[in-house]
């Protein structure tokens, strides 16, 4: 890959527990006839060491195609970042060669993704596929890593593991798969994991078991995970920390219960309104009127802006930035620029 701009001053914030600091990172696809979509533009965060936050935003958000950035895994062409820094513990990642990347995927960092059989390959057996991770990044002999592959099964809760060792992924349900995943993801001991709608194409009973097992995994082995989502109840179930993404940019950033308790961004509000209540007896959710700007063609203001009830000329003319109004609680919405958090609906 080219190497993108990088911001070249160390980042201020860059305190003794912080795991990965993202800062200033765009993406940019390149798609013909001079079109350029800006999937990410300008994204900032952070996430400490042992934290869970979630990405969340509607599809199209540019929440995966940051994960993806973060791995460095955009399709290039037409994909590229092109500027930003993104570093883990210190180490810029934009500018590692690709066999250097290659070891923090896997060593540093661990992927799973929503449908499991994409990535598990359907030819190999499950003890395969989890010893050749072991094999190539903790270099293990192929005797070693099959009784650690057993013994990874077991800890994601396969009863029986030398069984399923043998087995091809098509022989297992959805959600043994993506225990599968979450066995060969944490077969490193990474210090982050992504894991981009990990529960979406599953029934919802497996979900929360799931999820469960990614935290205990985490806890086990003191990871931080970045999981990518549209779904609130997850994010309420799991999360540490929330961003909100639209349009390419991050509206609003809070510590989850923060975020719910006090939602201050138009389109977090909407997207919470969405969400079922059993404590609110409604006849029908509400929904998000409307459909998100294309990425190749936001408006000169904010980007919210043509679905938003609290709309104003102000929000047609200048795209509002990203500001704290209170201590951890980030906002970008012109609402918020004089009165300090004190909208409500
Ligand atoms: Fe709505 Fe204006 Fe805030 Fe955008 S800046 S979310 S249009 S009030």
């Amino acid at each position: 890959m080219q190497s993108p701009q990088v911001n070249k001053e160390p980042s201020t914030k860059a305190l003794e527990d912080q795991l990965l600091e993202v800062n200033g990172l765009k993406t940019n696809f390149y798609i013909g006839k001079g079109k350029v979509v800006q999937a990410v533009d300008d994204v900032s965060f952070s996430i400490r060491k042992g934290e869970t936050v979630a990405l969340v935003g509607e599809s199209g958000s540019g929440k995966s195609i940051t994960s993806l950035s973060i791995i460095r895994l955009i399709p290039s062409p037409p994909g590229k970042i092109v500027e930003g820094s993104i570093r883990l513990e210190g180490k810029e990642l934009l500018t590692l060669s690709e066999d250097e990347m290659c070891k923090v995927r896997g060593n540093d960092i661990g992927m799973i993704f929503q449908e499991p059989m994409t990535s598990l390959d359907p030819v190999f057996t499950i003890g395969n596929q989890i010893a050749e991770s072991l094999m190539k990044h903790k270099k293990l002999k192929k005797s070693a890593a099959y009784k650690e592959a057993i013994e990874l099964l077991k800890i994601v809760g396969f009863a029986r593991a030398e069984e399923v060792i043998k087995e091809y992924p098509h022989q297992l349900s959805g959600g043994m798969r993506q225990r599968v995943m979450i066995a060969i993801a944490m077969s490193c001991n990474p210090k982050l994991l992504i894991a981009d709608e990990p529960t979406t194409a599953l029934d919802v009973t497996v979900q929360a078991q799931i999820l469960n097992l990614m935290v205990e995994m985490k806890d086990k082995f003191q990871s931080s995970i970045l999981l990518i989502t549209h779904d609130m109840g997850v994010v309420a179930e799991v999360a540490d920390r929330v961003l909100v993404m639209y349009g390419g940019q991050i509206v609003e950033e809070a510590p989850v219960r923060d975020l719910f308790i006090d939602t201050m961004h138009p389109y977090t509000t909407a997207l919470l309104k969405s969400i079922p209540n059993i404590d609110v007896d409604l006849k029908r959710l509400d929904s998000i009127l409307g459909t998100a700007p294309p990425a190749h063609d936001f408006p000169r203001g904010c980007r919210f802006a043509a679905r938003c009830k609290h709309v104003m000329e102000k929000c047609l003319e200048e795209n509002p930035t990203l500001v704290e109004i209170k201590p951890n609680h980030k906002v970008r919405c012109h609402l918020y620029e004089h009165q300090g958090g004190l909208y409500s609906e």
